[in-house]
């Protein structure tokens, strides 16, 4: 199984009812995840519902207001395999001794498993399997939280983020060696709560602050003592992520000390002095590539206009085609992109996207938009081509469905790439955006970076390989 997925979790050191402050929290990172939501109380009998947060929400609400509790870890949930059933939803309880939810992708399952049963897994389910495999560990180190963690990470190869709750009111939150998932602390001054969360937008929305990342290979804990740290990381090089600024993250978070607007804002600056195209319009693909389009306008001169707007009013309008785990899903959302007529009829539209993944998306908006009456389409993309699955947490399942492996294998130059993707999905033109223009924008080296999509470097997945060979 792999998750992308949503992490929060509260601790309320003036014993106020933090489960509303969880709720808006996860209803902050719903852009992680759309399949399913749950919450942990103490009670170690942990809430779940599929779908969105607001759907059944007087179902919903009605439960919530009887869970009352200073603190709770909750969970919004996106998978890329495993099902899609209630039972895959998260916080898992794990024999009651403790509720855990966990963000990325543990890439030696069967390993882990093996220490755990002597057998290979039957249902692949990292996080209860990751969580029982703790909870041996805890048995064997006198229930000593910060060790145990420790030596479980030993054993951890992937990109992951875990919050875990006890039944002691202690809340355990802690972020691989690399760094590759974000994961950051606020304090919500109003109730004297921390918090936990994997981005900062869902502080935003709480009027809380945010005080800090959790560092990569830190272990948080939060009690009535306040937060305690430990640190696990052997000096690792970091691989953050480096899809979430340009796609997966909230615009509004700031991950790693560097705002995700700003970044996809100057991307789009920089694509601007590495494309001299004419165009008479600039049109975002909503919704992330919008700071990235007026970056593109702000210097190339060429007016933003929304030619491509999402039908909020269609129930399925504001969802992310890219995280739908199904083909059919993503199609059917493809139709609630539509077409502003008057602002792309008669022009030449430079069209402005965060990545091509599979086509499909850039394949419907160029016909949506001839359809429409533009000139010509052409599109300029802020993130590298992407050639190679993710095994890190992010649905690209196999080469054969990505467009730029596709159609150009995983050697070519970015010229023959931007031909035959522009080719395929029928644009007057394709620009991809380069590693060193991507790694300006974020503003970090791209050795801090992971780039495994665009380049096949899986090594940075392994925290034994050293710095130097992953140079
Ligand atoms: S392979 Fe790509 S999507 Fe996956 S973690 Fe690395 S940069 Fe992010």
């Amino acid at each position: 199984m792999k998750e992308k997925c949503g992490l929060f979790a509260a601790f309320s050191n003036s014993k106020t009812d933090v489960i509303p402050l969880v709720t808006i929290g996860l209803r902050g990172l719903q852009h992680r995840g759309q399949e399913a939501w749950g919450i942990a109380t103490p009670t170690m009998n942990p809430f779940k519902q599929n779908g969105l947060v607001t759907d059944n929400l007087d179902q919903s609400a009605l439960v919530l207001q009887q869970m009352k509790t200073n603190v709770a870890i909750g969970h919004v949930r996106y998978s890329t395999a495993g099902g899609t059933s209630l039972s895959n939803a998260q916080p898992f309880s794990i024999n009651k001794k403790f509720c855990i939810a966990h963000n990325g992708t543990v890439c030696d399952l069967n390993s882990v498993n093996t220490k755990l049963t002597g057998k290979k897994p039957r249902r692949i389910n990292d996080t209860s399997i990751v969580g029982k495999r703790l909870l041996t560990i805890l048995k064997t180190n006198n229930f000593d939280w910060f060790k145990s963690i420790t030596l479980l990470c030993d054993e951890l190869v992937g990109a992951y983020c875990f919050v875990i709750l006890t039944p002691n009111n202690e809340i355990y939150a802690f972020r691989d060696t690399r760094g590759f998932r974000p994961l950051c602390i606020g304090w919500h001054k109003k109730s004297k709560t921390y918090l936990v969360s994997s981005e900062s937008c869902a502080f935003s929305m709480l009027g809380a602050e945010l005080t800090r990342d959790v560092n990569p290979g830190e272990i948080i804990k939060i009690s009535n003592k306040g937060l305690e740290s430990h640190s696990f990381s052997r000096g690792e090089r970091t691989a953050h992520c480096s899809f979430e600024y340009i796609y997966f993250a909230h615009p509004s978070s700031v991950i790693d000390q560097t705002s995700v607007y700003e970044s996809r804002r100057k991307l789009g600056q920089m694509l601007a002095e590495m494309y001299d195209v004419n165009g008479d319009v600039v049109v975002p693909v909503p919704d992330s590539a919008r700071p990235a389009a007026l970056g593109f306008s702000e210097k190339s001169g060429i007016p933003m206009v929304e030619g491509l707007m999402k039908d909020r009013y269609a129930k399925r309008g504001s969802m992310r085609s890219f995280i739908q785990p199904k083909y059919k899903e993503r199609l059917k959302i493809n139709r609630w992109i539509m077409p502003v007529k008057s602002a792309v009829d008669g022009k030449d539209v430079i069209v402005i996207d965060d990545s091509i993944v599979r086509g499909i998306s850039s394949r419907a908006i160029v016909k949506t938009l001839r359809n429409s009456g533009a000139k010509s389409v052409k599109i300029l993309v802020t993130y590298p081509p992407i050639r190679h699955p993710c095994r890190a947490g992010i649905d690209f399942p196999t080469h054969e469905e990505l467009i730029a492996y596709n159609t150009s294998g995983k050697n070519s130059d970015i010229e023959t790439i931007n031909k035959k993707v522009g080719k395929s999905v029928n644009a007057d033109f394709v620009g991809y955006n380069t590693v060193e223009n991507l790694s300006a924008g974020i503003g970090k080296k791209s050795s801090q970076l992971c780039m495994a999509c665009h380049d096949g470097e899986y090594g940075v997945l392994n925290r034994n390989l050293s710095n130097e060979n992953l140079e």
